[in-house]
């Protein structure tokens, strides 16, 4: 039963991270992106928009090793951004907290647009635990190719967490309900504030998947 959650927006932020995106892939290519080449890019994960950027400046699409090179070189950015005295990743504390709690009953797995060793850093910045799996951007796959590969062999029902229309189409398209996580993503599914406590998120997944609620333990006198 994979309980799926998305990262950036969902479990916590790191300002500027497009900002180090561009940055990283100047220094590789000599000339770095445009905010409005950005823009223009359509997909929702690193493969998909390092490899539009790569045929906006190139002509061809990006392969692997020059992925991998993207990934290397974003992650010592952010290592270097996001080093002691300098920036500070926010962590959403109640939702992340929910999902660890989900985690000791249930099979939760991170599923994120990022690419594989920066899913890695943020997640360990954030104190996911290391048991739950983390499912990063693999080349030649979109968010719901991301999403399937996740729930291949698992008995359902699973669930995607995330926060932005993104998210709830790849939901959408891999038959998963959704949940959402702030204001961005409306719709018929149940939405939760960044600031949700951790027994609200977890009320809200066993609501949307129709489990029965979680009940507190006998107390001990
Ligand atoms: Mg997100």
């Amino acid at each position: 039963m994979p309980i799926c959650f998305d990262l950036d927006g969902t479990l916590g932020h790191f300002s500027s991270g497009f900002v180090l995106l561009r940055e990283a892939l100047g220094g590789l290519w000599g000339a770095t992106p445009t905010v409005e080449e950005l823009e223009r890019c359509g997909g929702s994960t690193d493969w998909e928009i390092v490899d539009e950027l790569h045929r906006m400046r190139f002509g061809r699409s990006l392969d692997e090793a020059a992925y991998a090179a993207y990934g290397t070189a974003c992650v010592a950015r952010f290592r270097a951004a996001f080093a002691p005295g300098g920036q500070e990743a926010v962590g959403f504390r109640g939702v992340l907290e929910g999902m660890h709690r989900l985690a000791a009953t249930h099979r939760v797995w991170l599923v994120s647009g990022n690419a594989p060793e920066l899913l890695a850093f943020k997640a360990d910045v954030l104190g996911i635990d290391a048991t739950i799996p983390r499912l990063g951007s693999l080349p030649r796959h979109d968010r719901t190719d991301l999403l399937k590969s996740a729930l291949r062999g698992c008995p359902g029902p699973h669930l995607y967490v995330g926060d932005r229309p993104h998210d709830l189409a790849a939901a959408r398209a891999a038959g998963l309900p959704f949940l959402g996580i702030g204001a961005a993503v409306p719709g018929a599914h149940m939405n939760l504030t960044r600031d949700a406590a951790a027994d609200h998120l977890i009320a809200a997944v066993e609501a949307t998947l129709g489990l029965a609620p979680t009940r507190p333990g006998p107390s001990v006198s």
